[in-house]
């Protein structure tokens, strides 16, 4: 029988991003929508040929199906909410990791135009979406996707994302995409996991 794929646990506790993101926030963003699109995808994939993939393999895999949209949209978002969490920290901000901040400084001009650019780009996604920082081959780009979508289809390393869904701030932000968004550039990036996703 083929393993499940999993709900993986939050690498901090429910409440360690409040007040940017309250811990009502996650425990409807992680607990439910999360939770739902890892066990719809479950209930697609038993039984077919993706049943037995690792989550990346299945969300390859189907991109660009559109037979296959429903296992894409639930695999991608099981993925990329998973990216997601990673990309966030309690005491997050602050200046990246030495050879991260190069290669910002780089494609970018500073870390703050790179914030700028990052928040401008995830603020202009029309509906839903996400923002991502990513490595296109040796330079840095920052890039929006729609619904689902996820930029590792597309040959390019995500290093990390903001989810522009309304369900990830309008508890706590309401119609404020943007406040939500720079709040949480300046005091939950997560810097680190971005250098680390460089390689
Ligand atoms: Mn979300």
């Amino acid at each position: 029988m083929a393993t499940p794929i999993s709900l993986p646990p939050l690498p901090w506790a429910e409440n360690a991003l409040d007040p940017v993101i309250s811990a009502n926030t996650i425990s409807f963003h992680y607990g439910k929508h999360h939770k739902t699109y890892v066990e719809n995808l479950n209930k697609l994939i038993a039984g077919t040929e993706y049943a037995d993939l690792p989550l990346e393999k299945i969300v390859s895999a189907t991109a660009g199906k559109s037979d296959k949209s429903a296992i894409f949209n639930n695999a991608a978002q099981t993925w990329n909410h998973t990216f997601y969490w990673n990309s966030l920290r309690p005491n997050g901000g602050g200046e990246p990791p030495a050879a991260l901040k190069q290669k910002i400084e780089a494609a970018f001009g500073s870390v703050d135009a790179c914030k700028k650019e990052l928040s401008a780009t995830s603020v202009s996604q029309f509906g839903s979406g996400w923002g991502w920082l990513v490595a296109d081959g040796s330079t840095l780009k920052i890039v929006k996707t729609a619904n689902a979508e996820t930029p590792f289809t597309q040959g390019l390393k995500p290093l990390l994302t903001l989810d522009v869904w309304e369900h990830a701030y309008y508890l706590d932000y309401q119609n404020k995409r943007a406040a939500h968004l720079d709040a949480v550039l300046d005091k939950l990036i997560n810097w680190e996991f971005a250098a680390q996703n460089l390689g």
